[in-house]
């Protein structure tokens, strides 16, 4: 059977309606529009939806864990804004055979050689894609069974649209697409802003130009749609550099929504534990809600893992730099509403899914519709 499986980065399941969505509105009515239970994580959610594994099974939580890194050890030496550098250093990384590609962002470089990707490959790389046809476009890449095309040019959604429609095809089976816009959108302009409003309709006119394409051409098909997470708006920062940086002896990685450290001693570990205490808007995650939030216990993630309440950024961070931004995702979703969508083109009588669940419900049959 034909598979569609389109993936629209950041549309919160608290976004759709009649009026933002009518496409994706209508056609959940008609068929199955299913909350989709988000994770306190950034890589690990699509990690989690394909391969149906938590991240404490896979070790996949976050882009960066503390492991060296020899490419960005030797390119640390390059006078190149982090921008430029990013670069080489997903070219290098390809052509070590990685598959999936990160950039520098603004992680200072003097960490470089300090953190790696946690993950190397590219989601079509799982078991899901094994022995099938399949089209998988995520920008950078574009895989049609294994055979990759790199297209380092910037494209918009609008782009990545139709160059998928154009290559409906009777020899494939699988369909991917990730448009990511409406992550940028609300990242940059926030959640009601005008701009991501646009957004949003602009998302829902794909869904229905892919959508109706793709049942006109194959009458028997599945389509999934979904999304990995919404959004909040930022009304608050969170300086924690400030607050360590007279600590010589902590490496450590500032994410939007959690600051992770490794320690060369006990006494500036406790220090920098008392310092973080005294942070009202955010804490320390302890064991059971390590645990609670599916989150892997190796060191390489973190010797002390701290999380901010919904609404704050920590800034400046390796991410947003010191300039921030207006909405953000990755909190503890037992906080704040940030499922995601999961849609099927069939009846179901579920209204709640977990993201390890979503797998059997892409293989025919696993689950019983
Ligand atoms: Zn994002």
């Amino acid at each position: 059977m034909k598979t569609l499986i389109l993936y629209i980065d950041g549309l919160g399941f608290n976004r759709i309606n009649k009026e933002n969505t009518p496409f994706l509105h209508k056609f959940g009515n008609e068929n199955s529009l299913i909350r989709l239970k988000t994770l306190l994580a950034y890589t690990g959610i699509e990690n989690t939806f394909i391969t149906g594994k938590w991240p404490n099974e896979t070790g996949i939580w976050v882009e960066y864990i503390y492991n060296k890194n020899g490419i960005g050890n030797f390119l640390r030496i390059f006078p190149l804004h982090n921008k430029y550098l990013s670069y080489f250093y997903a070219l290098l990384n390809y052509l070590k055979g990685s598959t999936f590609l990160s950039k520098f962002y603004n992680i200072p470089r003097r960490f470089f050689g300090v953190f790696n990707n946690s993950l190397k490959e590219g989601l079509w790389k799982n078991e899901y894609f094994h022995n099938k046809r399949f089209l998988y476009y995520s920008w950078p890449f574009f895989v049609i069974n294994n055979k990759i095309k790199l297209d380092f040019i910037k494209r918009n959604d609008e782009y990545k649209v139709k160059k998928f429609i154009k290559k409906f095809d009777d020899n494939i089976d699988i369909y991917f697409l990730h448009t990511v816009d409406l992550d940028k959108a609300s990242h940059e302009y926030g959640v009601n802003s005008e701009n991501t409003l646009k957004e949003i309709k602009r998302q829902d006119e794909y869904a229905s130009l892919i959508v109706n394409e793709f049942k006109s051409r194959f009458n028997d098909c599945k389509i999934v749609i979904w999304s990995d997470h919404g959004f909040l708006d930022i009304n608050g920062f969170v300086n924690i550099e400030e607050k360590i940086k007279k600590f010589k002896n902590v490496d450590y990685f500032l994410d939007s929504t959690i600051a992770r450290f490794w320690f060369k001693d006990a006494d500036t570990k406790n220090r920098v534990i008392s310092e973080l205490n005294k942070i009202k808007e955010g804490h320390i995650l302890n064991l059971e809600e390590k645990n609670r939030y599916n989150i892997p216990l190796n060191r390489e993630q973190g010797e002390i893992i701290f999380v901010v309440e919904p609404g704050y950024l920590i800034l400046p961070n390796f991410y947003q730099g010191i300039k921030g931004c207006k909405g953000m995702h990755g909190y503890m979703p037992d906080k704040a509403d940030l499922d995601g969508i999961f849609l099927i083109n069939k009846k179901l009588n579920r209204k709640i899914l977990n993201m390890n669940e979503a797998l059997g419900l892409l293989y025919n049959g696993s689950i019983q519709f």
